[in-house]
């Protein structure tokens, strides 16, 4: 697979394991999950007949805590990929200091060609297979791509279904009236703003005058783009899937998502210019922040990146090749594990607050939301300068630290 997102995975742990000087039997336990679940399954499609599906959960370690991560529908789900963002998982939670582990789950699948009805049936499906492996001490599942608060209310009740009584904790991303936090649906791209403005204001930037381009304008783009604009800050340009748009005087993101809805694309936005989806990543803004997939900027186009920060919304959109370029270009990389913490950290209040079966306030949510992402990025500047290295290899620093110690202390 060309830029597979497991050896970009394995290739920084790997960068920052040297720096640690870690055994390498440790080192190993590192680089691959501890379980590797591979599901085929039935689903009786609209039309009376089965189709049969794959579907996949890696957990990759729990030395902190239950594996934790999400699922994801799409076509082009495989068990690197999967695998890769369980150990991203890992050093996200260990990075923003929770006590969780890493996993991920995934269906090959492309959800738009099923109706709704077929979508449940998939989900609910899909946690058939997952229950035996999965527990609120053992591993929680919440939203990726593709998924969303309908599919974890489905798979949510599957759930409580088989063991035959309530257990929201099980899983995070829910609707509020099934146990979901306040401010979960925003939260990643809340936390991805709490690292715009830190940004900001260590480099002296003021946020009228600071440019940002955003790729991807789903759950995550969007929230960024509309509380970034909401903070004074120019989202001058916006992709999705189906299209990228520009408008240097600053896009009005409230209306182009009632656009989008309407239309199913952030294309043809009124007022705006239609741009190559690729002039998007290359345009002269001072955040360029991928929301997308993987293996956006690669060594063919990061000689074209302008931005001087990225912000890493999505999970691993930059390739090891794409890293050094940008480095070598003083272009700084807010990594992944780093920025788009914010909504795992929202569901680890979530499933506090169903464990607790009290539930806080939307300010006491951001309240708690804010520290946790500044700590880990002061920690992981820290570690960067101590070691003389990237942001994305003091982040590693930071996390591997940690999950290493409890492997340590464990004994195993
Ligand atoms: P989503 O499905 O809601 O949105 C994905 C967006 O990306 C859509 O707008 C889609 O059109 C767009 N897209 C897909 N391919 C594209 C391309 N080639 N060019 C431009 N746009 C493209 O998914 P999401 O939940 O917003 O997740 C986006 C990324 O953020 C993923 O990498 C995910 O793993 C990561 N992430 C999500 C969360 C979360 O809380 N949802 C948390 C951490 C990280």
């Amino acid at each position: 697979m060309p830029n597979d997102p497991l050896k970009n995975a394995q290739s920084q742990i790997r960068k920052a394991a040297k720096i640690l000087k870690l055994k390498p039997n440790l080192i190993e336990q590192l680089l691959w999950p501890n379980r590797l679940l591979k599901f085929h399954f039935p689903v009786k499609m609209d039309n009376g007949n089965y189709r049969l599906f794959t579907g996949f959960r890696a957990q990759h370690n729990n030395a902190l805590g239950p594996y934790k991560g999400g699922i994801r529908f799409h076509s082009q789900v495989s068990e690197e990929e999967v695998t890769a963002l369980s150990i991203w998982m890992t050093f996200k939670t260990a990075a923003v200091d929770l006590p969780y582990g890493g996993g991920k789950g995934g269906v090959i699948v492309d959800p738009q060609t099923l109706s709704p009805s077929e979508l449940e049936r998939l989900s609910r499906a899909f946690m058939r297979q997952l229950a035996p492996f999965i527990g609120p001490n053992q591993d929680i599942p919440a939203p990726n791509v593709n998924t969303d608060g309908q599919t974890m209310a489905w798979m949510l009740d599957e759930y409580n279904q088989i063991t035959g009584h309530s257990e929201p904790s099980v899983i995070t991303g829910k609707p509020l009236e099934l146990g979901g936090s306040k401010g979960r649906t925003a939260a990643t791209g809340q936390g991805g703003v709490y690292i715009l403005k830190e940004t900001a204001r260590l480099n002296k930037l003021k946020p009228q005058q600071t440019t940002i381009a955003v790729q991807g304008f789903g759950n995550v783009g969007y929230y960024f783009a509309l509380l970034a604009q909401k903070s004074g800050f120019k989202i001058i340009a916006v992709s999705d899937s189906r299209g990228a748009i520009m408008q240097k005087n600053g896009l009005n993101i409230k209306k182009l998502m009632i656009h989008k809805q309407k239309t199913g694309s952030v294309a043809s936005f009124p007022g705006s210019i239609k741009i190559a989806p690729q002039k998007l990543l290359e345009q002269k803004v001072d955040f360029l922040v991928p929301s997308a997939l993987e293996n956006t900027i690669t060594s063919q186009n990061a000689p074209h990146i302008k931005a001087r920060f990225v912000i890493e919304l999505a999970n691993g959109p930059t390739t090891p090749e794409a890293d050094e370029i940008l480095e070598k270009k003083g272009i700084v990389v807010i990594p992944d594990i780093l920025a788009n913490a914010g909504g795992v950290t929202v569901s680890y209040f979530e499933w506090v607050q169903n464990r607790e079966g009290y539930y806080w306030t939307e300010k006491e949510i951001l309240s708690r939301l804010e520290p946790i992402m500044l700590k880990a990025y002061r920690d992981s500047l820290t570690e960067a300068k101590t070691h003389q290295t990237s942001l994305r290899t003091g982040t590693y620093l930071l996390a591997i630290n940690r999950v290493v110690q409890a492997i340590k202390l464990k004994g195993y």
